[in-house]
């Protein structure tokens, strides 16, 4: 039985560029192929236009990426549904694709087609609008999008009861290198399983998910606790690895690791343990679940809240509970840049170790640094290794591909990368599941269009090279 513990720093990726003689030739192509040129023009941003970096830079949270090294689309398109022929294979052969589809279409029976370029943030404020007891197993942060967040598996603080983001799509249209529009039925279950968590820009351009979703009760519970050095906190946190991921699985505590202001030593700053808690219930129930699961850490009822799901969406996100329509937003008020990285933990980590990382985030340049321990368990412990390739667990220096982590390896910027180079990077995302995804992606864009820092690549590839 595996403590599964997520440990985050920071995370991201970046488009692919290209070059200058390219942008033209696009932008010639598209009026040549679209005799409504003009009516689709008022889509297409590119450096000259004043929107574009306000476009570009919108989901940037790693400043990195907005320097001048880095670098940038030479065309952003932002089709609706009304412009799905725009995605077409020749349009294609030319373009950055960055999908603005937002729209999250619904039907009665717990099941919604979500489209690519919806944010969570809609899909949970359209799943809201139609019932309270409805939600989506997918992540906190409401300006992710759903067209790369569900290509990497997409976890949260349903996943323990639900499993992931992914585990709950039951279609999708994609578009191909070849233009084709493909849904579950013809594009076949291989690629149906690889474009859900195999990661974005490798298979094609989702253009919308069908999401299954879940139950939730009327009335649900959080709390947060912070405890500091001085309280205990080590010792807490060693004890939650233990036994969070065995928890109810309608209880998810997560642990979140802070430098702050000392309240025991003025001017000192010390490290503090935030658990953070979703309880799919209410507090009655939850108070005797904890005191016999986690009694050390003295829950009592004024530190919890009842609140509808929805509202659990804007208080893990730091927005007041009532502020639904802030989930709308695409652009997220004080953001804060970042960078992210995670690792797998199979084992505890033992008190020393917890010193350790108490002792590196006390250093004078860790002022800004977070870490977030996730615990997996329940749902999860069911899905095999197989159904998703998120990682399970072993030795650290393995990742979770919606954290890219151009540390661990990446493919060439100019030509083709091997086989041999991309299971570098491939396997520490993908375990052995990298293998299948590789069969995959030779099957469904043999040329390798479809490619960025750490897509797959193709298998002809790899014969070619080893
Ligand atoms: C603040 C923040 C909080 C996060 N929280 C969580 C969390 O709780 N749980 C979690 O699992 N992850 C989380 N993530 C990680 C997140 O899931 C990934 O960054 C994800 O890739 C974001 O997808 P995007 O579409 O917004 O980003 P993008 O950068 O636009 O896309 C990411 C990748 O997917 C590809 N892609 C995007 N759309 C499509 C499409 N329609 N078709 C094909 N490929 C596509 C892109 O080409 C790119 O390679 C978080 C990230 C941030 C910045």
């Amino acid at each position: 039985m595996s403590t599964l513990i997520f440990v985050v720093f920071v995370a991201f990726s970046c488009s692919w560029a290209a070059s200058v003689d390219v942008h033209g030739a696009f932008l010639e192509c598209l009026s040549g192929e679209f005799r409504n040129y003009t009516s689709i023009s008022s889509l297409i941003y590119t450096p000259t236009n004043s929107s574009y970096s306000s476009i570009l830079e919108f989901s940037i949270r790693n400043p990195r990426f907005m320097s001048g090294s880095i670098p940038k689309p030479l065309v952003i398109i932002t089709p609706s549904t009304s412009h799905k022929s725009l995605m077409s294979s020749t349009v294609l052969e030319k373009m950055t694709c960055k999908s603005g589809l937002e729209v999250a279409a619904m039907t009665l029976r717990k099941t919604a087609w979500v489209e690519a370029g919806a944010t969570l943030g809609t899909l949970y404020y359209r799943i809201a609008e139609k019932s309270p007891t409805l939600a989506f197993p997918a992540g906190e942060c409401p300006t992710v999008g759903i067209g790369g967040y569900l290509s990497g598996g997409g976890y949260g603080g349903l996943f323990r009861k639900y499993g992931l983001g992914a585990d709950n799509v039951i279609d999708a249209r994609i578009i191909d290198v070849n233009g084709r529009i493909l849904d579950r039925e013809s594009m076949g279950e291989d690629l149906f399983w690889a474009i859900r968590g195999g990661g974005g820009g490798t298979f094609g351009v989702i253009l919308a998910w069908k999401v299954q979703l879940v139950d939730v009760p009327e009335r649900v519970t959080v709390f947060t606790i912070h405890r500091t050095l001085e309280q205990n906190a080590i010792q807490l946190v060693h004890r939650w690895q233990y036994i969070a991921h065995r928890f109810d699985p309608n209880l998810f505590v997560r642990v979140l690791l802070t430098k702050v202001n000392s309240s025991h030593d003025e001017g000192k700053m010390t490290v503090r343990a935030s658990f953070l808690s979703l309880f799919l219930g209410g507090i009655d129930t939850l108070l005797p679940l904890m005191q016999e699961s986690f009694p050390e850490l003295h829950l009592v009822r004024e530190d919890c809240i009842e609140m509808r799901w929805i509202q659990t969406v804007l208080y893990f996100a730091g927005f007041p509970i009532e502020s639904r329509e802030v989930l709308l937003n695409r652009t997220q008020p004080n953001l804060r840049y970042f960078k992210g990285k995670s690792d797998y933990v199979q084992t505890p980590i033992p008190e020393r170790g917890l010193k350790g990382i108490w002792r590196r985030l006390s250093q004078p340049n860790s002022a800004e640094t977070e870490i977030f321990l996730t615990p997996y368990g329940g749902r999860m412990d069911e899905i095999s290794e197989s159904a998703i390739h998120i990682l399970t667990g072993l030795s650290p220096r393995e990742a979770y591909v919606n954290y890219r982590d151009l540390d661990i390896g990446v493919n060439n910027i100019e030509g083709e990368t091997s086989y041999e180079q991309a299971s570098i990077w491939g396997m520490k995302y993908f375990k052995n599941n990298f293998d299948r995804l590789v069969q995959v992606k030779t099957m469904i864009d043999p040329s390798n269009f479809f490619k960025n820092e750490q897509s797959i690549p193709p298998s002809w590839i790899a014969k070619e090279e080893i």
